[in-house]
């Protein structure tokens, strides 16, 4: 039986231990996009710092993924899947079959149409890539500016404070998803944020950006401020990375809609982590459980149930990345791989 898992992130990796535990003989193969292995992703801010080598960012759950016999692809970017054929298309024209699916894309920052332009010198804060980018900009002279509502924008500016004497943040609404930082836990953090260089413009947003040749941009906000920058990070809401699946006939909204049991609306298609949405029947309403530790839980949980198990996803709001968060996140300069609950896969 083949188990063909999406994406390399700790949902993918879990996904595919927990198969392994349950299918000694089972074919295994993660196809990722990305073209490193697989990396602690909350541990970039410090990359950027400078606290975190390349090395130490490694997953380590994802270190003896050779020895159990789980294949990783890398490079393979998911384009499209007959749900009919039970295969997946890659973006480099070849097709692989599976006879288990599960989609664990992630999600990515959703870049405002403004910032969609295509200079190297505006960067999203989602993978590997856009670390070294951020991290090689931020030497450049001048401030950086931050554009986004939350958490990420935080972490943005907390990666900044070596590279940078000023940052500017740029704090356009409140986050949709996820726990509003609110109360004296927000007041403290951004009075951390201020502490560390940043100058916060609450409620503002970015209305022009202009190039001013090859190493500079013009940033003009809507409170009237202009700002030259070589360094724009966006670090919006990660939003499901699910784009690709259009047309093949997984019931979609934000995320991939999942049952309790993690499956989605097609028979032997799963998905879990960022990327898939969960109904709330009582309350009619739907969640995502963005967040490292969730992403975990629940791929060891499809992963299982993928295998033959069937056991519902009892995630609940603690397994938000509030648990990671919380109140050290004035101060985090905890290794996740430290925390409570990760790598227990
Ligand atoms: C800067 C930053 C800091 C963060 N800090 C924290 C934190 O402190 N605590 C916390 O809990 N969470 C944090 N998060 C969020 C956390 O990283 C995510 O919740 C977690 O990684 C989700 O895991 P996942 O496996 O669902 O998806 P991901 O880790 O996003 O992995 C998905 C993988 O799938 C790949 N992929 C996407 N599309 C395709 C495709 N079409 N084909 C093949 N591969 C594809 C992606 O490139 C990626 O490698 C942070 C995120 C960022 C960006």
């Amino acid at each position: 039986m083949k188990f063909l898992i999406l994406g390399g992130g700790p949902a993918g990796i879990a996904a595919a231990k927990a198969v392994r535990k349950a299918k000694e003989d089972a074919e295994i193969l993660i196809a990722t996009d990305e073209k490193v292995a697989p990396y602690l992703r909350p541990l970039m801010p410090d990359f950027i710092l400078g606290d975190a080598t390349a090395e130490n960012t490694l997953d380590p759950e994802a270190k003896d993924l050779q020895q159990k016999k789980i294949k990783i692809a890398y490079g393979r970017a998911a384009v499209g899947i007959d749900t009919g054929a039970r295969a997946v298309t890659f973006a480099d024209g070849t097709q692989e079959r599976y006879d288990r699916l599960l989609v664990a894309t992630g999600a990515r920052c959703a870049v405002p149409e403004i910032l969609q332009k295509k200079s190297p010198m505006i960067q999203p804060f989602d993978s590997w890539k856009d670390a070294i980018a951020i991290k090689e900009l931020a030497s450049r002279p001048g401030p950086a500016v931050v554009y986004g509502p939350g958490y990420l924008a935080i972490e943005a500016c907390r990666g900044l404070r070596n590279a940078k004497k000023e940052v500017v943040w740029i704090k356009p609404f409140k986050p949709r998803f996820g726990y509003p930082i609110a109360g004296e836990l927000e007041a403290s953090i951004l009075d951390d944020v201020r502490n560390r260089g940043a100058r916060i413009k609450d409620g503002d947003e970015i209305v022009d950006v202009k190039e001013k040749g090859a190493d500079a941009l013009q940033i003009l906000s809507k409170h009237g401020d202009v700002i030259n920058t070589s360094l724009v990070v966006v670090a919006t809401e990660r939003l499901p990375h699910v784009g690709f699946l259009a047309g093949s006939g997984l019931a979609i909204e934000t995320g991939i809609v999942v049952d309790d049991y993690l499956q989605t609306s097609v028979s032997d298609v799963y998905a879990a982590g960022d990327c898939a949405e969960f109904k709330d029947k009582k309350g009619g309403k739907s969640f995502i459980n963005f967040g490292w530790r969730s992403a975990i839980k629940q791929g060891q949980l499809a992963g299982e149930n993928m295998a033959g198990g069937k056991r519902r996803f009892g995630g609940s709001q603690e397994d938000y990345f509030w648990a990671l968060f919380g109140s050290s996140l004035a101060d985090r300069g905890k290794r996740i791989s430290e925390v409570e609950g990760y790598g227990k896969t």
